[in-house]
This record gives C-alpha cells, structure tokens and sequence, in this order.
C-alpha cells in the first residue's frame, strides 16, 4: 500500500483530516473511530498515517518522518503496539477468536510506550459474536488505546458499535483523484483517464485497467470514430467484422457507447476551448483532424443520437441492431 501524508489527504479527505489532526494537536482523540467510505478512498492509509504520527520520533510540521524505527515498523506491521486485524485469507468472516487475541493484546500493558492501537480492516465482516466482544472492550476502553475499525458498508454493523465510536466518512474521489492514484499505480494515464470517466469509482476503473480487454475496446472505440468519419459502411463492417464481437454483452456495449459519446464530446469542448476537459487526450491528432471537419452542431448531434442509443439498450434492444441503427444515422449527419 503506498503510503500517504496528511497534506495528500488533505487534497481528497478535507472533514476527515481536519478532525483528525486538530484532535492530534490537542491531545483529544476519541478512544473509538470508524472509518467509513468506499474502497479506496484511503481510510487504510489514514489509519497507518494516524498511526505514524502518534509515534513517530521526529515528525515534521505534525508529518511524520517515514524514516525512523517505528514508522518504518508501522509500515511493515511489526509495530509492537499497532496491531492489525483483517480477514484471514480465503476467510469469510472475522472471528471472535480474532476479537479474542486482539482484547488479549490490549489486556497488557503497551510494550514500548504509553500507547496502543489497533486497526481493524473489514469490520462488517466480523460475526455477531466477535461484533459482542469487541463492543466490550470499546464501551471501557483503557486508557491510552485507540480502535481504528474501517468499513466499506457501515450498515451491515451493529448500531451500537457504530453508536460508541467517531464516525469518519471518507468521500468518494473526483475522476481527477481517481485517475491521479491509478496513474501512481502505474497504469497508463490514457487508460486511467477513460476508467475513471465511465466508473466515476476507484474499484471499478482499477478492475477496468487491469483488464486487458478494456485497452483493446478503447481501441476499437477510436477506430469506429475513424469509421465513421469515412462512410456508413466502412463503419458497418468494422461493426460486423470487429465491434460487435468484441463488446459482447449489454453491458460491454454500454461501456462502448459511453466510450463513442466521450468522442465526441471531446470534439465539442474543444470547439469550446476546454481542452482540459478532454478524456481521449492522447489521441490529440486524431481529434484535431476530426474537429476540424466537424461542426460543433454535429458533434453535437452525434451525442443525441448516442445517448438514443443507449436508451435502446436499456430497453433490451438487440445490441447489434442498435449498433447498426446509430452507425447508419451517424453516418447521415457526420
Ligand atoms: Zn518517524
């Protein structure tokens, strides 16, 4: 997990970071915070920050250091006093016996200072039972402990869990985030970019990039255009011949008609001057070329007819005929 520093948070997690420091300066921090929010919205990496600036030996301006022995421990999770419980691999749920060692854990003094957290990921996917026990030990926390519990779905806990800590929601991220930390993970920005504009989700545009079918669609997408700007049929056989076999389901085929409608409102905003607006921004030459044969009127247009399109999908309209449907009156206004 990259780690992360306040002032990133910040970027992204404004409340969240805001309460979070200020209780760091003043010594008030909650005995119990849940961090909730969807996945990747960085409430692990907020719990380890958390974790590494109450105790870091020389943190800068409230950052911790990153470099002394106990944030380098908290990152490796060898930290005596920062203890992590998550789902056991291949496991369902978290178990009381997991509650167990951890209240056993806590039950000791802290080995090194006067300070223990522990950080519990997945917590809705504690059972009843473990949910009980760890209630226990958050309705009388000792002094000098701090449970960090982090959720994706709030509302599959127990109300009183929830009731006895902090609440701490994690706001999804902007396409722009989304797209920045999918580019820090290395995947290319072109692809990044088109994931996060369709999904508007962390999870769902990683899982798209890492698919080696949605570079191969994206692809295709940016040929149809070129199709189209051809003739009807030259559009028609790469529809029969490419296209169709390759967004093979409703679902595959909206993602391809989102994909076509990002084309062409490409072309319209950069009539309008707003190139930072653009998804396709690597295909500058291609786009260049179109717009300059292309009315804004017209782009326009094709964008009605693609969303007339996608409507038909919705209806359960057969994908191919649809295809051919709209690459005909494409045709007819491009
Ligand atoms: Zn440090």
């Amino acid at each position: 997990m990259a780690m992360i520093s306040w002032k990133t948070l910040d970027s992204q997690q404004k409340t969240v970071v805001r309460v979070l420091r200020h209780a760091v300066q003043r010594h008030e921090l909650a005995h119990a915070y849940l961090l909730e929010g969807p996945e990747g919205t960085g409430k692990k990496e907020a719990a380890l920050l958390l974790a590494q600036t109450l105790f870091c030996e020389s943190p800068q301006d409230g950052e911790p250091c990153r470099n002394c022995r106990n944030c380098r421990r908290i990152a490796s999770g060898n930290h005596p006093d920062v203890i992590r419980i998550r789902l056991e691999q291949d496991a369902a749920t978290i178990k009381k016996e997991q509650i167990a060692f951890l209240l056993k854990e806590f039950s000791y003094r802290s080995v090194e200072s006067s300070k223990k957290i522990f950080i519990l990921e997945d917590a809705e996917k504690m059972t009843v039972q473990a949910e009980n026990s760890l209630l226990k030990f958050i309705e009388e926390p000792h002094s000098g402990t701090l449970a960090l519990l982090i959720t994706a779905h709030m509302h599959q806990l127990l109300d009183t869990i929830i009731s006895r800590c902090q609440v701490l929601t994690f706001i999804p991220l902007s396409d722009q985030a989304i797209e920045e930390r999918l580019f820090q993970e290395h995947q290319p920005r072109a692809l990044a970019k088109s994931a996060a504009a369709l999904t508007h989700d962390y999870e769902g545009a990683a899982a798209l990039c890492k698919d080696e079918w949605f570079a191969e669609a994206r692809t295709q997408v940016i040929q149809l255009a070129q199709r189209l700007q051809l003739s009807s049929e030259a559009a028609l056989s790469f529809i029969y011949e490419k296209f169709s076999p390759t967004f093979d389901s409703a679902q595959r085929m909206v993602m391809g008609l989102d994909l076509l409608l990002f084309w062409y409102r490409d072309i319209l905003s950069l009539h309008l001057n707003r190139s930072e607006t653009v998804i396709f921004e690597d295909q500058a030459e291609g786009l260049k070329e179109q717009l300059l044969r292309l009315s804004e009127k017209q782009a326009v247009g094709a964008m009605s007819l693609i969303l007339e399109a996608r409507r038909q999908l919705d209806a359960h309209v057969n994908s191919l005929s649809v295809m051919e449907w709209l690459v005909i009156r494409l045709g007819g206004i491009l």
